[in-house]
């Protein structure tokens, strides 16, 4: 704070009509950019943006402490608008807390305007089609993108199953992360040439560069032709062996690509971007309407619904978490629902509720032991209880599965075998858990191993418990959706692969050129061999051998980056 002498606050007032009406200006530009993209009611949000400006009251006691308590516009406007937006948010009226965060997004852009820092860009409303160049971007910026607008993104940090990756995939954006220094290497209007099939990112490309971007181009519109005939079959391999290929969604409005790429259900419905991006948790109802949407859209193919996983790198804009010094290590997924029994009730009680439509089962995240399922399956127990005294609909016989993640979950996983229906195998977590090696760490990207032995000898592990208690097992981690990787994971035995839905025609395609005697060959190789390169190296061969075309467009011998 900085206090004024004599004729200042006279100035300080100035400013500020100053400040509101640039806000003002910018508000109304917002407004009218939505109109047109998303239509009159969504642009109407914002109306609410413009009372604060309007709000007399409040303008007048900013102006008051101006000039009595002799402070500079930034300071009075910021105490009195805060003041107001506690108060606001302290009310039970659901609509008036609301406002709340409206008076704090507009504090902040006239804030913003008196210090003259640029407002942030708006990454979900973009005014032109761009490539955006960002040190980092949370999976929940990510989902926010403007998906008219933006062509790609590429970010300094972050690895390819980092789930703002992941994110990447489902939406369709061509994404390269982990570049390190890439955000400072360029200014805004450079050009960009993203290629997210090899990881590579071109600044202002040369015509030479151009010209063989348009070759590869080519062959990979061919190779979507080629995927396309095989959408309506099964995922069958040569000799017979039917596996169950599922999709991984995030939202409801998935199910749409789900049907078209022709898959056989979902194998992961990743609940917590439910929860992302808006003020409070979503409420049993609003869940059970969009478990409920999903499962009937996808009727009769079924529905992994996954329970809560937050924290890690997922957080609720309205629920920070603490800080934590290693938040995949700490306050997770099954954990956080543990403690936090309000909101997990509010999700078992919809999910239980969206079972009625006979074709959802339900998963926990990260389990590392027999004692979080036990109470989780203890919860789910008491909610049923309540839902027959309210005589409200639910599966009696709903499946539950445990997703296997942790090095413990795999070394005592006959004990969750014996009291489970299922597993899902999550490779994403469970390399990052056995190899101690962060998933979003692009130093390290190089250690992210999943042909290390370890974890093929962790994954046959897991499938053998299963088996012998005569559950299935599915993998949804990243290393199903690598046509590189799948043989592999079917030669280990996995009855499922569950991949993001723009990944099942290549699946599909390999799934189909491959005989499971092959597959079981080189599992067989990679449980008696003892280097992660070795085996990654036969995946490859096997993989190119019987699929070349699906590799045309990659430039070196990897299997697809991110
Ligand atoms: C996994 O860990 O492999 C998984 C599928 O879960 P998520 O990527 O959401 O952590
Ligand atoms: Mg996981």
């Amino acid at each position: 704070m900085r206090p004024l002498v004599e004729d200042q606050p006279a100035q300080e007032v100035e400013r500020l009509e100053r400040a509101l009406a640039e806000t003002r200006q910018q508000i109304l530009e917002i407004q009218r950019r939505v109109s047109e993209a998303m239509g009159a009611a969504e642009g109407n949000i914002f109306e609410a943006h413009l009372l604060v400006l309007e709000d007399r009251t409040l303008m007048e006691e900013v102006i008051r402490a101006i000039h009595d308590q002799k402070v500079n516009a930034e300071h009075a406007f910021h105490t009195v608008a805060e003041r107001y937006a506690t108060t606001l948010a302290a009310i039970e009226d659901e609509y008036l807390r609301e406002r709340a965060t409206d008076m704090r997004d507009v504090t902040n852009r006239v804030l913003n305007n008196l210090m003259g820092i640029e407002p942030e860009v708006d990454l979900a409303h973009l005014r032109e089609p761009c490539v955006i160049i960002s040190h980092d971007l949370s999976p929940s910026n990510t989902a926010q993108l403007d998906r008219h607008n933006v062509l790609g993104f590429a970010t300094d940090v972050g690895a390819s199953t980092s789930h703002t990756s992941i994110m990447a995939r489902s939406l369709r954006i061509p994404a390269v992360v982990g570049l390190h220094n890439a955000s400072n290497e360029l200014e805004t209007g450079d050009y960009a040439l993203l290629d997210g099939f090899n990881g590579v990112l071109i600044i202002n490309p040369s015509d030479q560069s151009l010209f063989e971007y348009g070759q590869l181009l080519r062959k990979q519109v061919s190779l979507q032709e080629r995927l396309r005939d095989v959408q309506l079959e099964t995922a069958t391999t040569l000799d017979g062996h039917r596996v169950i290929l599922s999709a991984n969604i995030e939202t409801a409005a998935d199910v749409a690509e789900v049907h078209k790429n022709g898959a056989d259900g979902v194998g992961l419905f990743r609940t917590e971007y439910l929860y992302m991006n808006r003020g409070k948790p979503p409420t049993e109802e609003q869940q059970f309407q969009a478990y409920s949407e999903a499962a009937s859209a996808l009727k009769p193919l079924p529905l992994v619904i996954r329970t809560l996983d937050l924290g890690g790198d997922k957080y609720m804009s309205h629920m920070p978490g603490p800080q934590e010094m290693n938040p995949f290590l700490g306050w997770r997924a099954i954990r956080l629902c543990l403690q936090e029994r309000e909101m997990f009730r509010d999700q078992l009680r919809a999910i239980l509720r969206a079972s009625a439509e006979g074709n959802v089962r339900m998963m926990y995240p990260m389990i590392s032991g027999l004692e979080e399922l036990k109470q989780a399956n203890a919860l789910v127990e008491e909610y049923k209880a309540e839902l027959r005294a309210e005589q409200i609909p639910f599966d009696e016989n709903l499946e539950i599965g445990a997703m296997i993640e942790t090095p413990s979950a795999v070394i005592v996983a006959d004990s969750l075998a014996k009291r489970m229906k299922f597993f899902s195998i999550g490779t994403n977590d469970l390399i990052q858990y056995s190899l101690a090696v962060d998933r979003m760490n692009e130093k390290i990207a190089h250690l992210y191993e999943p042909t290390h032995p370890a974890i093929v000898r962790l994954i046959k592990a897991t499938i053998d418990s299963a088996h012998r208690y005569k559950i299935p097992v599915s993998v949804c981690g990243e290393m199903a959706g690598d046509p590189v990787l799948a043989p592999l994971l079917l030669g280990l035995g996995v009855d499922e692969l569950s991949v993001s839905s723009t990944l099942i025609p290549s699946i599909k395609f390999i799934i189909r050129r491959l005989k499971l005697t092959e597959a079981l060959e080189l599992a067989n190789f990679a449980l008696n061999c003892e280097s992660a390169a070795e085996i990654l190296e036969r995946c490859q061969l096997l993989a190119r051998g019987i699929a070349p075309s699906l590799f045309d467009t990659q430039e070196d011998y990897g299997s697809p980056a991110s």
